[in-house]
């Protein structure tokens, strides 16, 4: 798959105006377990990729990817910023701008890494990790209807956080009350694997 600039910035944007788009939703979530700052949070920093759009996506995916990496942590804040800017800066490490699914699983599973370091955190405590992760392991399996699949398990994946108790992040303040409601980080991780997958289905 080549990832040229054209697709480049086709992508960014999808990205931002979903999250934007999701801003309030991801609001609500929080305020029912956090404190209620997720969407205006990632919308500030999606507004400014936006913004940089043109200029982000003149650089060479790894390059790209990076500059969207360092926007959000200067702009998002809270806990989410420094995360999904590792997430992204990380992905931009290894990525070229012509890269095969194997390469886009290792990235994936390398920014993923990333993030557990920064986060001190793991699958299972009801974070945006219990979204990538089981994304990451379909993206790895591959086959037939993957577009169709990736973006089915982001959002099994995130309902899936509802039962669960949170264990990092503000929400784990709440102990056993953090149980019963989406977590805010999955549910923007689905909207971005969401956003990422319709942007690049076309291309193969
Ligand atoms: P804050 O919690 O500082 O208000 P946000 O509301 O923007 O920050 O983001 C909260 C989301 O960040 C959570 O729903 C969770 O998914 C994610 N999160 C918080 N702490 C961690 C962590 N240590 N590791 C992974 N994800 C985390
Ligand atoms: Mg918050």
């Amino acid at each position: 798959m080549m990832i040229d600039r054209q697709a480049r910035k086709l992508l960014f944007e999808t990205v931002a105006q979903r999250v934007i788009a999701g801003a309030d939703e991801l609001t609500d979530l929080d305020r029912a377990i956090g404190d209620g700052d997720h969407g205006t949070n990632m919308r500030r920093g999606f507004e400014a990729v936006l913004a940089a759009v043109d200029e982000l996506s003149a650089k060479d995916l790894g390059e790209s990817l990076k500059g969207v990496g360092t926007t959000l942590v200067m702009k998002v804040g809270g806990a989410s910023g420094p995360l999904y800017g590792t997430l992204f800066m990380s992905l931009g490490k290894s990525l070229q701008d012509e890269v095969t699914r194997e390469q886009v699983a290792d990235a994936f599973a390398a920014a993923i890494e990333a993030v557990k370091a920064r986060g001190k955190s793991d699958v299972g405590q009801k974070t945006m990790l219990d979204v990538l992760s089981p994304v990451l392991a379909v993206l790895r399996e591959g086959g037939a209807g993957l577009p169709a699949r990736l973006k089915a398990a982001a959002s099994a994946a995130a309902e899936k956080t509802v039962p669960m108790r949170a264990i990092r992040g503000r929400a784990s303040f709440l102990g056993e009350r953090s149980i019963g409601h989406m977590d805010p980080g999955a549910r923007s991780s689905q909207l971005i694997i969401e956003a990422i997958v319709d942007a690049l289905e076309d291309r193969t």
